[in-house]
């Protein structure tokens, strides 16, 4: 056993609970996976380090049926009781922090430090921010046409069973984020966390146990994407899916929800644009930047991965980014050394250091990066100028550590920025960087993108709103909007005469 930062003690929890292979949870109990054992392997060194039973769709039509028949307890405590219960589960989410981060970091790759400062942070917040909707969430009155004659009310109704399917790159806060907002809006869960990830998402339905979330209420099946998560998007008894991941993928199930009519949600890729001025407090912007790309090794939706600076201080931003991607240190997750970790698999480093080669076929210059050698899935932070926006490397999603750097300079008015930060597919987030408040929300108001960050770079917090336009996605997370996703608005008439 190895021991770790977390602790003597939270070693050896972690190493017993990952001795058994892990099994989904379907109406409060671990059940056996029909779908295959799957390794699940360090992608620090490449090797096995525990085993997850995959659920096949009979398991997955188990726990829809579980959550269905769960609808009833669920709604029949009060909202404040289902509040307190929720708040309870990120109460238990701090308390085993250590255990969690080590879990999620052993699993993912992160540092054990990084896992524990935002993901279970970010977890426990979430799920205690959304514990507070539970007792918020109402409809309204409305006058209608001929006051005193006629009057309406709308009711704020849960929805029913949530399908909640997360990738592998932050794969607590996003299970719990889901989780906890379609409870307190009164809903049932089956979540399924990627094939690669399972293992804190286990985690957090025992925790959800203990904090008196009922049997059924929320029920957690790892499984294979084509066979677990096709079989919860086509589930009858799914009212609606709430799905993080890729386009590719998010678009293949918005197009099966629309056609049996179900409601979804989808927070997909990204490709941020990031726009630096020779105005700007380049001691702040220069690390925050080089952190919004090369933070969890890249491996984030909203990472500000196009980089378009002014041409008079391009030479002094790059060799800042530079300066940060060459002090980071690589490393496994447990070791309290590490700044960064590995990618999340072998096929996730081969498509990020193909991308570095077509960026460099194309006619870019690569600054630094690469791959390190040696074992394990690592990246080096890269960085690549000198860039056009037809490359490759600019318009796909790389989801690694890869910066691709253009200019603009005094000629470039605000409409033609915008049109080169707006020429993509995606729109998940922007950040600008100066400061002439005019210009930034200027720029702000014409960017197409879910979020702008002005002088600030990547993060999400559980009161702002989170999600996509265009390609990027259909919906949002956080504050009221999205608790009121898992919910129908009725409309109700009463004839006063
Ligand atoms: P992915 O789309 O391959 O997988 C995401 C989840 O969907 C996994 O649980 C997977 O098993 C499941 N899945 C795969 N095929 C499926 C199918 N046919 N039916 C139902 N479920 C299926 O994505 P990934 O590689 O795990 O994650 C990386 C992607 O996620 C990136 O594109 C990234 O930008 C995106 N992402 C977006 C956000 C956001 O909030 N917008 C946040 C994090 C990650």
């Amino acid at each position: 056993m190895t021991t770790t930062a977390a602790g003597p003690d939270v070693d050896i929890r972690v190493s017993q609970y990952l001795a058994e292979p892990l099994r989904p949870l379907v109406d409060g109990r671990r059940v056996p996976g029909r779908g295959g054992t799957r390794e699940l392997i360090d992608p620090a060194t490449g090797e096995v380090f525990a085993l997850a039973e995959m659920a096949s769709a009979a398991d997955v039509d188990d726990a829809v049926r579980a959550a269905h028949a769960a609808r009833a307890v669920w709604t029949a405590l009060s909202p404040a009781d289902r509040g307190r219960r929720i708040h309870r589960l990120g109460e238990l989410i701090e308390r085993d922090a250590e255990e969690l981060a080590l879990l999620e970091s052993r699993n993912g790759g992160k540092p054990l430090a990084q896992a524990r400062a935002f993901d279970v942070a970010h977890a426990a917040e979430s799920a205690v921010a959304n514990a507070g909707w539970a007792t918020r969430l109402n409809g309204e009155t409305r006058d209608m046409s001929r006051p005193g004659q006629w009057q309406a009310m709308t009711l704020r109704q849960p929805i029913g069973v949530v399908g909640a399917i997360v990738p592998w790159n932050a794969p607590l806060p996003m299970a719990v984020n889901k989780a906890t907002a379609a409870l307190a809006a009164g809903c049932t869960v089956v979540l399924k966390p990627s094939e690669l990830t399972p293992v804190t998402a286990l985690r957090l339905g025992e925790l959800a146990l203990e904090a008196g979330i009922p049997p059924g209420v929320l029920n957690v099946v790892p499984g294979l994407g084509p066979e677990a998560g096709a079989a919860l998007v086509r589930h009858p008894l799914v009212a609606k899916i709430a799905f993080t991941g890729s386009t590719r993928v998010g678009a293949e199930i918005g197009r099966d929800c629309a056609a049996a009519m179900k409601r979804f949600s989808l927070e997909l890729g990204g490709k941020s644009p990031v726009l630096v001025f020779p105005d700007a407090d380049l001691a702040r912007a220069v690390p925050a930047v080089a952190m919004g790309i090369f933070g969890n090794t890249g491996q984030v939706c909203a990472a500000g991965s196009r980089l378009f600076v002014h041409e008079s201080i391009h030479d002094e931003v790059v060799a800042g980014i530079r300066a940060v991607a060459e002090r980071l240190r690589l490393g496994a997750g447990d070791d309290p050394e590490s700044d960064l970790g590995p990618l999340i698999s072998q096929a996730q480093k081969e498509r990020v250091l193909g991308y570095i080669r077509s960026g460099v076929e194309d006619g870019a210059t690569l600054v630094c990066g690469g791959d390190p050698g040696g074992p394990g899935y690592f990246v080096k932070p890269t960085v690549l100028t000198g860039v056009r926006p037809d490359m490759r490397m600019v318009r796909e999603e790389i989801f690694g550590p890869v910066l691709a750097v253009q200019t603009f300079g005094d000629d470039d008015s605000i409409d033609e920025l915008l049109r080169r930060a707006n020429d993509t597919e995606y729109g998940l987030s922007a950040s600008v960087w100066t400061r002439d408040m005019s210009r930034a929300l200027r720029l702000a108001r014409g960017l197409e993108t879910g979020t702008v960050r002005l002088n600030s770079a990547v993060g999400i917090d559980p009161a702002v709103p989170f999600g996509g336009v265009k390609w990027s996605g259909v919906g949002r997370e956080n504050g009221i909007e999205g608790v009121e996703q898992f919910t129908e608005l009725k409309s109700v008439v009463i004839d006063l005469s």
